[in-house]
C-alpha cells in the first residue's frame, strides 16, 4: 500500500510502498478514506516533538473502514466504520491510567508519531482506542473531529464556564469549537494573525460576536481563552485581556517559548494551563456532542500525495477550516 513518508527532520514527505504486518490480536487493518491534517503534524516535521523514529507515517485523524480485525477484537466487525485519534495506546495500570487520566500515561503512544499514522492508503490501529463513526457522513468531513474536535474540546471544558471566550487562532479546532461555544450560549472573540480579513470573516460567519488581530484589545473583558496557535507570545496577550479569575487554557503540543512578562498580567487569580492529548472519553463525549449538534467541519480537500501542498498551507495559514486528504 501506499503511504507518504518522513524520512528525515525537516524534509517533505515522500511517497513509498509499505507493507503492513498481520494485525496483532488487539488491532484492526483499516482502509484509510480520510485523514486530517494537525498542527502536530508540522510539529512532527519539524522534529519540535522528541524521540520521532525515521521513517514515520505521520497522521492521526484518520476514518476507515475495517478490512481485517486481530483475533481478541470483539468491538469491530469487518466494514465497519471507524476513527483513529490521536492517543493509540496506554499502561492501564500506572497511576494516571487508574486515576482516569490515561491521557497522561507515560508510557502512552500516539498515532503519527509513535505509531504509524494515516497518510497512507491502510493503516494498522489498536482497536481499544478506536471509535466508531456513522456511516453516513463524509469521510472528509469527520476526520477533523478526531483531533482538532475532540482536543478543541478538552480545551474549551478546561476553560470552564465562560460567557466571554477568547479563541486565539481561527483554524481547524476553532472553527469546530465556536460552533460548540454558540450552542452553549456563549460569545466567541475570534484572534486571528494580523491582516487576516479572510480568517476574521470566516470567524464572523461562525458567529463570532467579534474577531480582530491577535494584538487587539476585545471589546469587553475576556473570561476565557484558548490558544490554538502554536505561538508562546500568545499567552502573555491573551492574560492581558482576560478578567481576575479568567483563565488561559493553551491546547497545542508544541509553543515557542513564552516571552517573560510582568507579574501583574498573572495576578488577580488568573490561571494558564496546558491541555495534553485525550482520554478515550474524552473522545466517546465529543463524538456524541458533536453527532447531536451536528457540527459541520469546513474541509479542504487533498489527494494523498498531495500532503506536502497542504502542510504547506496550514503552516502559511493559507487555509479555511481544516485541510483533509482523502484517499482514492
Ligand atoms: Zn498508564
Ligand atoms: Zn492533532
Amino acid at each position: 500500500m501506499k503511504a507518504m513518508r518522513l524520512l528525515a527532520p525537516g524534509t517533505p514527505l515522500v511517497p513509498a510502498a509499505v507493507t503492513l504486518p498481520e494485525p496483532g490480536s488487539q488491532e484492526v487493518l483499516i482502509r484509510v478514506e480520510a485523514c486530517g491534517v494537525c498542527r502536530t503534524d508540522l510539529h512532527v516535521l519539524d522534529a519540535e516533538l522528541p524521540d520521532i523514529r525515521y521513517p514515520l507515517t505521520p497522521g492521526h485523524e484518520i476514518v476507515g473502514v475495517v478490512r481485517a480485525c486481530g483475533s481478541e477484537v470483539e468491538r469491530f466487525r469487518i466494514g465497519d466504520r471507524v476513527g483513529v485519534p490521536w492517543l493509540a495506546f496506554t499502561c492501564g495500570v500506572c497511576e494516571y491510567c487508574r486515576r482516569g487520566e490515561e491521557n497522561l500515561c507515560p508510557q502512552a503512544r500516539f498515532t503519527g508519531y509513535t505509531r504509524e499514522g494515516g497518510y497512507a492508503e491502510q493503516v494498522l490501529a489498536d482497536a481499544r482506542y478506536c471509535f466508531p463513526l456513522p456511516q453516513g457522513a463524509a469521510a472528509a468531513e469527520l476526520a477533523p473531529l478526531l483531533c482538532a474536535g475532540l482536543i478543541g474540546y478538552r480545551a474549551y471544558r478546561k476553560a470552564g464556564e465562560a460567557a466571554n471566550l477568547g479563541l486565539y487562532g481561527f483554524g481547524a479546532a476553532a472553527h469546530l469549537i465556536a460552533q460548540v461555544a454558540r450552542h452553549d450560549g456563549r460569545r466567541v472573540f475570534a484572534f486571528t494573525r494580523e491582516g487576516d480579513a479572510a480568517g476574521q470573516r470566516f470567524a464572523r460567519q461562525l458567529g463570532a460576536v467579534w474577531a480582530g488581530a491577535s494584538s487587539a484589545r476585545p471589546p469587553e473583558p475576556l473570561d476565557a481563552a484558548i490558544l490554538f496557535a502554536p505561538v508562546g507570545a500568545l499567552i502573555p496577550a491573551a492574560l492581558a485581556v482576560v478578567r481576575p479569575g479568567g483563565r488561559v487554557v493553551c491546547a497545542g503540543i508544541h509553543m515557542s517559548d513564552v516571552p517573560s512578562f510582568p507579574y501583574r498580567l498573572l495576578w488577580g487569580e488568573r490561571a494558564v494551563s496546558s491541555v495534553a492529548n485525550l482520554t478515550r472519553a474524552d473522545g466517546e463525549a465529543f463524538l456524541a456532542l458533536a453527532a447531536r449538534l451536528g457540527l459541520k467541519a469546513t474541509v479542504q480537500r487533498f489527494a494523498l500525495d498531495e500532503a506536502n501542498a497542504a502542510l504547506g498551507q496550514l503552516r502559511n495559514g493559507e487555509l479555511t477550516g481544516a485541510a483533509v486528504l482523502e484517499m482514492a
